[in-house]
């Protein structure tokens, strides 16, 4: 397995999506690059989204394809390092790929459709697995500060500690609430519905959790920092959290599309 630690080449200066599909008889041949492919090492298909029709920069036009990882043409020059260390996370190149029909996911030119249901679910996911990680930040911040005696008194005796605990469990009181109503709409309404909200509890979820680690660090001290304890992992790990599912700012997007009514026609356009 390779490690890419050079300067990354960052492509071409195109803005919207550069990889091509072409049939050829009852066939689509692939030709392009996806970065990013989590888990590619132990896959046997790759979802990758190619042109296949429309114009550049438009939603439409799009096709989801599942791409079998052991295809002629399938290439993983090498895995990215990362903020979490080396990584899983591949760089794909795809060289004349010949996949069949029945390799696309949904219909031919809406494979955002897909994308845009994927996201949706991970999104509210990553806002509780991050609510989760936070919690446990706190709960051992305030077991440690129980513990731990400074000055000839216990850490928990000081409202200076105490206040940065209390403010990280109110956040996450608040998300939790948020979080659980968000659900129970996605439920009753549909999967893709209320995605403002859902953009919401992403945000403050994985902030949280970044948050709650930072605090835990320091709150431990020294071993705080050491990886005998889980909180540096937490925060490496839900950091990325901020910029996968769409980074903050793309959620921010979200919620504004739901505040001033960009419709799909608009939203294109909205910065
Ligand atoms: C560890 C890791 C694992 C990943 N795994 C996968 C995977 O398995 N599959 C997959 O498909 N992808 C994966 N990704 C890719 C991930 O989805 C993208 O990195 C992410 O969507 C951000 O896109 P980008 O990197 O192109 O950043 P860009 O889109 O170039 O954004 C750069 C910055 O500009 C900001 N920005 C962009 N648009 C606006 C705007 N309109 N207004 C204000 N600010 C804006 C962004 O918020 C960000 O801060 C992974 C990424 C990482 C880091």
């Amino acid at each position: 397995m390779a490690f890419g630690l050079t300067e990354p080449n960052h492509g071409s200066d195109a803005t919207w999506l550069e990889t091509r599909a072409v049939r050829d008889g009852s066939d689509w041949v692939i030709s392009g690059a996806k970065r990013w492919n989590s888990v590619v090492d132990v896959a046997e298909v790759d979802l990758v989204f190619a042109r296949t029709g429309g114009e550049d920069g438009k939603a439409s036009g799009i096709t989801a394809f599942l791409v079998p990882t052991g295809a002629p043409g399938f290439e993983v020059p090498f895995y990215w390092w990362t903020f979490n260390m080396p990584t899983d996370h591949a760089e794909v190149r795809l060289n004349d790929v010949c996949v069949p029909a029945s390799a696309v996911v949904g219909e031919v030119g809406r494979g955002l459709d897909c994308a845009q249901l994927f996201v949706h679910e991970n999104r509210i996911r990553q806002a509780a697995s991050s609510l989760g990680a936070a919690q446990f930040c706190v709960d051992r911040s305030v077991q440690y500060t129980d513990e731990r005696r400074l000055f000839g008194g216990r850490m928990r005796d000081y409202q200076g500690i105490q206040w940065q605990l209390v403010e990280l469990q109110t956040e996450a009181e608040l998300v939790r609430n948020t979080l659980y109503k968000t659900a129970w709409e996605m439920d009753v309404r549909g999967r893709t519905a209320v995605s403002d909200k859902v953009a919401m509890v992403n945000v403050r979820g994985n902030r949280l959790a970044c948050d709650a680690a930072d605090r835990a660090m320091q709150i431990h001290g020294g071993v705080g920092y050491s990886r005998h304890y889980p909180f540096e992992y937490i925060y490496r790990h839900h950091r990325r959290y901020r910029i996968t599912e769409g980074s903050d700012e793309l959620q921010y997007r979200r919620i504004a599309a739901a505040m001033w009514d960009f419709g799909s026609s608009r939203r294109s356009t909205a910065p």
